[in-house]
This record gives C-alpha cells, sequence and structure tokens, in this order.
C-alpha cells in the first residue's frame, strides 16, 4: 500500500481522534521522562558582532540566606526574597559563558563547569556551543573573567584543552593569586589546586592584562576586584552598540542587585566586591547599557535601573533582537 505523506497525516489524525481513552492512561503509565533539556543559547546582534550565550546548565542550592547577606538578619533576606516571589528555603544557580563573533576572532568568556560537573547536570557549554552552531575548535580566543571552578572548569577535557586551537586571555592579578604557593594551608587552597590542574597546563598560550586592556578591537577589560583578587569585566562595542560582560559582580539578580551592600558568601574581599558592583552597575544603569550577567536567569542577559539602596533587574526580552 502505497500512502502520500498527506494520507499519512490524515490517517494518523484520525486514528489520534478515535483511540479510546482507557488506551491512552495504559500506554503512558509506561512512557518515561525524557528530562532531556533543549539546547541552550541565546544569540544576538552587537553591531558587527554576534553575541552568543551558552547555558552550562542549573545547580539547585540550599540556604540562600548563608550565601547572601550574610551581614544581616535572616528575616532581611527572607523578607526580600518573598517580596520578589522566590522561595526563601532553596534557588538556583545559572552558568552562562559568552561567545563573541567579531567577524574575525571567536571568543569565549569563561568555559563553565566543565566535566566535573556533567553527572550534576551542569557543564553543558561545549554541548551547547556546538548546538548553537559552531565546533570548539574554531574558538580563536578563551577569555578567563576570574579563576572560580564554575569558570574554568570547561577549560581542559580529559588531559586535553577542550578548545585546541585557542589562545587564552587571563588577568595578570588574578593569575598571579591563583597560582601561588602562597595558598597552600589557606582558604584558597582547593582553588589553587583547580588552577594548577586546569589553568598552569595553558599558561604559555595566555595573555595577561590589566584594567583598560584591550582583548580584541572592540572588547576592552576593566578591573572590577573584590569577587576575587582579580576579577575583571568587559566592555564590548560594536558599530555604535555597547554591552558588558559583568560576570561575576553580580551573583544574583535580587540579592546581589536589590542589595549590593550585602555581604556574599563568596566574596573574597566583601567591601572590595560591593563597591565593584556598584561602580560598575552605575555605569550601566545611567549609560542604559545591556549586560551579560554570568549568573543572571538565564538567558542571563538584561538593563538594571537604580532603585532603592540598589538596582532592578529587566531581563532582555526582543530588545536586542530588533
Ligand atoms: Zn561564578
Amino acid at each position: 500500500m502505497q500512502l502520500s505523506r498527506r494520507s499519512l497525516f490524515k490517517l494518523s489524525g484520525a486514528a489520534a481522534l478515535t483511540a479510546p481513552m482507557i488506551m491512552t492512561r495504559a500506554a503512558q503509565a509506561e512512557v518515561p521522562m525524557a528530562m532531556t533539556m533543549p539546547a541552550a543559547f541565546k544569540r544576538f546582534s552587537l553591531g558587527d558582532f554576534e553575541v552568543t550565550v551558552l547555558s552550562d546548565g542549573h545547580r539547585n542550592v540550599p540556604d540562600p540566606r548563608k550565601i547572601f547577606g550574610t551581614n544581616v538578619s535572616k528575616d532581611e533576606v527572607e523578607a526580600l526574597l518573598t517580596e520578589n516571589y522566590l522561595p526563601v528555603d532553596q534557588m538556583q544557580f545559572t552558568f552562562a559563558p559568552t561567545l563573541i563573533n567579531t567577524g574575525n576572532e571567536l571568543i569565549l568568556f569563561d568555559t563553565g563547569n566543565g566535566e566535573g560537573g556533567r553527572e550534576g547536570g551542569v557543564g553543558q557549554t561545549l554541548a551547547n556551543l556546538q548546538a548553537s552552531g559552531y565546533m570548539p575548535d574554531q574558538v580563536t580566543h578563551v577569555v578567563i573573567t576570574h579563576m572560580h571552578p564554575d569558570h574554568i572548569g570547561g577549560l581542559m577535557e580529559g588531559d586535553a584543552p577542550a578548545y585546541p586551537n585557542a589562545a587564552y586571555v587571563a588577568g595578570r592579578t588574578e593569575y598571579d593569586f591563583w597560582s601561588s604557593d602562597d595558598r597552600m594551608g589557606t582558604p584558597a587552597e582547593r582553588g589553587h589546586a583547580m588552577v594548577e590542574a586546569k589553568v598552569v597546563p595553558l599558561a604559555e598560550k595566555m595573555t595577561f592584562i590589566g584594567d583598560g586592556d584591550s582583548v580584541a578591537s572592540g572588547i576592552t577589560g576593566m578591573a572590577a576586584f573584590g569577587h576575587t583578587p582579580g576579577h575583571m569585566v568587559f566592555t564590548v562595542e560594536s558599530g555604535g552598540k555597547t554591552a558588558m560582560i559583568t560576570a561575576d559582580t553580580a551573583n544574583h539578580f535580587v540579592l546581589s542587585l536589590q542589595r549590593p551592600d550585602w555581604e556574599v558568601l563568596f566574596d573574597t574581599d566583601k567591601a572590595a566586591a560591593a563597591a565593584s558592583r556598584r561602580r560598575v552597575f552605575d555605569m550601566i544603569a545611567t549609560d542604559r547599557l545591556a549586560f551579560i550577567g554570568y549568573h543572571m536567569p538565564f538567558p542571563a542577559v538584561g538593563f538594571v535601573e537604580a532603585m532603592g539602596e540598589g538596582y532592578r533587574f529587566i531581563p532582555e526580552t526582543y530588545q536586542l533582537d530588533l
């Protein structure tokens, strides 16, 4: 029997309509949930640049108040969460490396959690980079904003570089801090070990930068120290458009932005981190810039306006697609 696509469609439609309800129920009980998630990336143009924000996945974490607002009362943290329709007993972290095609370079900012996080559902950057239409060997530069595990974890796959043709860019202050043996026997010892494993093997292909140094034409690093000793943010300018890559200047879209002075467990120097938060987000609010924040709700792109003692996060919807 020969059936055209059209008549097949009609047939299956008719069969679905007449299928008895009892069969539908029996079948459903034996169908496992797929659990897989769609490829996750967001792409937009910025002048002549193409920007692709990649999801590395997400991780749920208990007790937000043990991380954010460690210098204020539990009640204050819980009140702010509740006011923003967020649960008080757990939270979700997302991770968003960003890929910029300048036309001449393909630059990846941070690498996600890498293979070590994959069983826990993160470490999806490589897969999403490929889903977005690129191959790892096309990446010409990997820029590291700072050397926490969720940013450097994806530099290596096994014993080999995950982006085999890439040169690397990192902050001089950041590299010197984490790679130093002086970290042995301090709270930074585990971070030091991770940098030894993931970053030091690539150091000979690395360019070290400081405040005001350029990564490529239109892309400039800026010191925003505090979260880590050498944490950097980046200004991206093309064709009269500007956006910022703020990395971990703010780690939560409500708790860090609405209360920039609240202390955060992950910030190495709490006061310097708060000062950097204010300086960077004052500039973003004043100039009405778009920004990509590594831990903002995926796709991690938005704006801020000054509000109360901090800022209100405004997620990007279609502003950058037009
Ligand atoms: Zn981070």
